[in-house]
C-alpha cells in the first residue's frame, strides 16, 4: 500500500464554506428553504459548501418557470444555430474556470485534484459535441409511398425535463446530459445529489453568462427524498432523467407513472472483466487495477468483477495485487495522488460491510480489506476476494467501492454465462488477442457498453446506459440528443385524395 501524503497541494483548504442559492427562473434565490446543508469535505473534514434545503414549494415554482420558458419561450423555437452557440460560449467559460470547477469537485467528492481537472475539461469537450448535435438533429422522410403520399417524421423536443444525478461525478454526469437536452430544445429542472451540488450551481451561473434565457435551467439543492421525489412526480414534467442506485430508479419509475413521464435511467453496474487465456496479462492487469481504483471504484461502469480462464487465474491475482500495492491514495489536493477518500461516512461503512460479508461468504481475501488509517478521510484498501462464486454477495451486488472479486473459468460458455450472470448489464471488458473470441464474446454479453482490450474508455461519440436492471435508455452520441425528442409521422396527401363515400 502506498499511502500518498506527499506535500504537493497547490491549493489551500478553505477557511469558511462557499454559501449557494439556488438558481430558478434565471434568480438566486434561497427559495423555501429554512435551513442550511453544510457540506464537509470528506477527505479533510472542514466545512467547503452550503446549500438551502429546498422543498416542494420550489420543486412547483422551478417547474413552472421551465413550463413557460418551454411553452412560450425562445429556446425550443430558436434555430438551432442559437442553442449551439449558448452552449459553446458555455463549453469555453468551463474551460476558463476549469481549475474553480475543479477545486470544488474534489472538496465535495474526495476525488484527486488531477481527477476532477481531467473530468472538468472533459465535460467542455462534451458540451462543444452536444453543440455541434443540435444543429445535426434531423428528422426522415420517405419518398416511397407512391405518388400521392409524402412521409416525413420530425423530432420534437419532449418539453421540461426533470434531471436527477448523482454524487459520484456530479459534473462529468451533468454533461453528459445537459447539454444534449439543451440542444434538443427542452427546458430543465436539475436536482444534483445533496452532497455535491457546488459544481451545477457553478454551471447555472455559467449558462446565464453565456445567455440562456431565463427558466430554460433551474438547479434546486434539498434531499432526494423530497425535490427528487416531487420532481419525478410532478405532473408538469414530461420526463425525467435519473441516474443513481437501482433502488432509487424503480422509485422514479413508479412516481413517473403518474403522468405517464417519458424516462431515461441509468442505474447500477456489476461489470465483468472478462480475460481468455490468450490475453495480453500485464496490459489486462493494469486495465483492472485502474478500472476498480478508478474514483476509488465508484464508478457505475467500474470492472469489478474478473472472469478469468483457470490456467492464467493465479498469474493474473498476482499481477493485480502488486500493482494495486503501488496505487498512491490519500489527499485529494496532492497533485500526485491517484485515488482519494470515499465520498460518505455511510458509504464506507456500507462497503466495509461488503467486504465483511465476502469473509463471512467464505471468499478468500488476497489484498487490502482495510481502512486506511488517516488523521482525516475516508481512505480505503483496494481490495481483492479470490475463489469467489457467481451465488455470492460480493459478486452479485453493486458495491460501488475498490472492491474486486475474482472467479475462474474453464470454457467460454461458462465464461459468457458468468458473465451475464447478475441482474444488470451496463458494461463489460473482454481481454483476448484472438478476434474471434473477442467479437463472440462481444455478441454474447448482454451490456450496453463493452470494451475490448481496454476499459473505460472513449468520448460523446457512442451512446452510454444500460441492459436489464442497468437502466433505460441512452446518453451522449446523436442517441443522446434524440433520447429527448418525440418523434411526429407526418403523411401529406399529394393529389386528390380518393373518395370512401360515394356521391
Ligand atoms: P441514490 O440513488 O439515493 O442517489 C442518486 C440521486 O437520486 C441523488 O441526487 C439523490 O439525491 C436522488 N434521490 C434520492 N432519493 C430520491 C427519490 N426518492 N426520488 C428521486 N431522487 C432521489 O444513490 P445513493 O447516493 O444512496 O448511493 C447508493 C448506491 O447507489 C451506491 O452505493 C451505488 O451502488 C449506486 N449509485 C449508482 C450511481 C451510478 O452512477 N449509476 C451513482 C450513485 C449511486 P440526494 O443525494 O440529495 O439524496
Amino acid at each position: 500500500m502506498n499511502n500518498n501524503n506527499g506535500n504537493t497541494r497547490i491549493h489551500q483548504l478553505p477557511t469558511e464554506p462557499r454559501h449557494f442559492d439556488m438558481f430558478i427562473d434565471g434568480q438566486w434565490t434561497q427559495g423555501s428553504a429554512l435551513k442550511q446543508v453544510t457540506r464537509m469535505s470528506p477527505a479533510h473534514n472542514v466545512p467547503v459548501s452550503q446549500y438551502p434545503s429546498g422543498g416542494v414549494a420550489d420543486v412547483d415554482q422551478a417547474v413552472a418557470a421551465a413550463r413557460r420558458a418551454f411553452d412560450h419561450g425562445l429556446w425550443a423555437k430558436s434555430g438551432a444555430d442559437f442553442r449551439a452557440t449558448v452552449l459553446l460560449k458555455t463549453a469555453a467559460l468551463i474551460r476558463q474556470n476549469s481549475e474553480e470547477l475543479a477545486l470544488c469537485e474534489t472538496l465535495e467528492t474526495g476525488k484527486p485534484i488531477n481527477q476532477s481537472r481531467g473530468e472538468v475539461l472533459g465535460a467542455a469537450g462534451i458540451w462543444e459535441y452536444a453543440a455541434g448535435q443540435a444543429r445535426a438533429l434531423h428528422g426522415d422522410s420517405f419518398n416511397n409511398l407512391g405518388d400521392n403520399l409524402l412521409g416525413l417524421v420530425t423530432r420534437e423536443p419532449v418539453g421540461v425535463v426533470g434531471l436527477i444525478t448523482p454524487w459520484n461525478f456530479p459534473f462529468f454526469i451533468l454533461a453528459e446530459r445537459l447539454p444534449f437536452i439543451l440542444a434538443s430544445g427542452c427546458t430543465v429542472v436539475v436536482k444534483p445529489s445533496e452532497l455535491t451540488s457546488g459544481t451545477t450551481l457553478m454551471l447555472a451561473g455559467l449558462l446565464k453568462q453565456a445567455g440562456l434565457p431565463d427558466g430554460v435551467v433551474n438547479v434546486l439543492t434539498g434531499p432526494g427524498s423530497v425535490v427528487g421525489q416531487a420532481i419525478s412526480e410532478h405532473t408538469d414534467i414530461d420526463m425525467v432523467s435519473f441516474t443513481g442506485s437501482t433502488e432509487v430508479g424503480r422509485l422514479t419509475m413508479a412516481a413517473a407513472a403518474g403522468n405517464m413521464k417519458k424516462i431515461g435511467l441509468e442505474l447500477g453496474g456489476k461489470n465483468p472483466q472478462v480475460v481468455f487465456a490468450d490475453a495480453d496479462l500485464d496490459a489486462a492487469a493494469d486495465a483492472i487495477v485502474f478500472g476498480i481504483c478508478f474514483n476509488a471504484g465508484q464508478c457505475c461502469v467500474s470492472g469489478s468483477r474478473v472472469v478469468v480462464h483457470r490456467s492464467v487465474e493465479q498469474l493474473l491475482t498476482e499481477k493485480i495485487c502488486s500493482l494495486m500495492a503501488k496505487v498512491r491514495i490519500g489527499d485529494p489536493l496532492s497533485e500526485s495522488t491517484q485515488v482519494g477518500s470515499i465520498t460518505e461516512q455511510r458509504h464506507i461503512e456500507r462497503i466495509l460491510g461488503y467486504i465483511e460479508q465476502g469473509r463471512k461468504e467464505g471468499a478468500v481475501l488476497v489484498q487490502g480489506g482495510a481502512r486506511i488509517d488517516s488523521a482525516q478521510g475516508m481512505y480505503l484498501q483496494p481490495t481483492v476476494f479470490s475463489e469467489v462464486t457467481a451465488d455470492m454477495v460480493i459478486a452479485r451486488e453493486e458495491i460501488f467501492g475498490p472492491v474486486l472479486t475474482i472467479t475462474a473459468f474453464d470454457e467460454f460458455d461458462e465464461a459468457i454465462r458468468l458473465a451475464n450472470d447478475t441482474p444488470f448489464g451496463l458494461a463489460a471488458s473482454i481481454w483476448s488477442r484472438d478476434l474471434e473470441t473477442s467479437l463472440q464474446a462481444t455478441r454474447q454479453i448482454k451490456a450496453g457498453r463493452v470494451w475490448v482490450n481496454t476499459t473505460i474508455a472513449g468520448g460523446p461519440e457512442l451512446p452510454s446506459g444500460g441492459f436489464k436492471q442497468s437502466g433505460i435508455g441512452r446518453e451522449t452520441g446523436r442517441y443522446g440528443v434524440e433520447e429527448y425528442t418525440e418523434l411526429k409521422s407526418v403523411h401529406v396527401q399529394l393529389g386528390e385524395r380518393p373518395r370512401w363515400v360515394e356521391v
